[in-house]
């Protein structure tokens, strides 16, 4: 570790950051001996998104949510669908402040125009390599008597996960693979998305959904998602999970789309297990 590096918990990846200097997820960076985001209310996409599209499948079904995202992610899935903001940096993509305040006052007006806007989502790229300003934004709407939503991989420190609970009403994580290896090429960890589930299901202000995208030749046997399924129903039986299908994107072109016919079979495997299974992209 170089001088006046900080070592940043936010997640497992653990890097010793040096002063001025970027972690890996390209959203924090040291100043003065701290590792601090990179980039606090830098917003890279604002949109109004139906709840079903996060997705969300058994909570406020028919309501939409002020979604925002930023640059930046701690994970590199090959086939990420939102690359463009994800794997680039801060001068790699335009962005704008939008400070905690300004998405508070912006919810509140939305919501007055269309109360079916009930909220506001953390989504896009990962909210959590930022998870001070999610924590900032999500006070504020509470504040204003509206919802928060989180959109995450999950896969950062129990610490950041336990800030952010309590403050969120909804949340997807996505449970990429259930193999630990895997995890570890795509630059994550199982074990720590699995604490984040288990925290989420904990806490009962908190609606939990689970997406696993079924990449062939990656996560797509019965075995896996017998185990994947098994374990969810043992955290809470109540947890939905989305079998969504993938399409090629950014770095793995090199296979087709998952068969709609293998992603029915795949959620048949799940519902031995789970009570609230859907398919996505199909
Ligand atoms: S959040 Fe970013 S800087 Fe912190 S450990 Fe993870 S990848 Fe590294």
């Amino acid at each position: 570790m170089s001088a006046g590096s900080a070592v940043c918990t936010t997640c497992p990846r653990h890097c010793a950051v040096a002063p001025g200097a970027m972690g890996a997820c390209r959203a924090r960076t040291n100043v003065d001996g701290a590792v601090v985001p990179l980039g606090y209310d830098h917003v890279t996409s604002l949109a109004v998104d139906p709840i079903e599209k996060k997705p969300i499948a058994r909570w406020k079904g028919g309501s939409t949510v002020l979604s925002l995202g930023s640059y930046g992610c701690n994970l590199r899935c090959p086939w990420c669908q939102n690359h463009g903001i994800s794997q680039v940096g801060e001068g790699e993509v335009p962005w704008r402040r939008v400070s905690p305040q300004e998405i508070a006052a912006l919810a509140v007006r939305l919501n007055h125009e269309d109360p079916r806007m009930v909220g506001v989502a953390y989504t896009y790229n990962e909210p959590l390599v930022r998870w001070e300003y999610v924590r900032d934004c999500a006070r504020l709407v509470h504040d204003v008597g509206l919802s928060n939503v989180l959109v995450s991989a999950g896969c950062v420190s129990a610490e950041v996960v336990q800030t952010v609970a309590p403050l969120i009403d909804a949340a997807n994580i996505d449970l990429k693979v259930f193999r630990s290896k895997t995890y570890q090429s795509l630059g994550g960890d199982l074990a720590a998305v699995q604490e984040t589930i288990r925290l989420l299901a904990a806490t009962p202000t908190c609606h939990l959904e689970v997406t696993t995208l079924v990449v062939p030749g990656i996560n797509d046997t019965d075995e896996e998602m017998d185990e994947l399924s098994s374990w969810l129903v043992s955290v809470d039986p109540g947890i939905v999970l989305h079998v969504s299908r993938f399409f090629p994107h950014w770095r793995m072109q090199d296979r087709g789309p998952t068969s709609i016919a293998r992603v029915y079979e795949l959620a048949d495997v799940a519902r031995r297990n789970l009570a609230h299974v859907y398919t996505g992209n199909c």
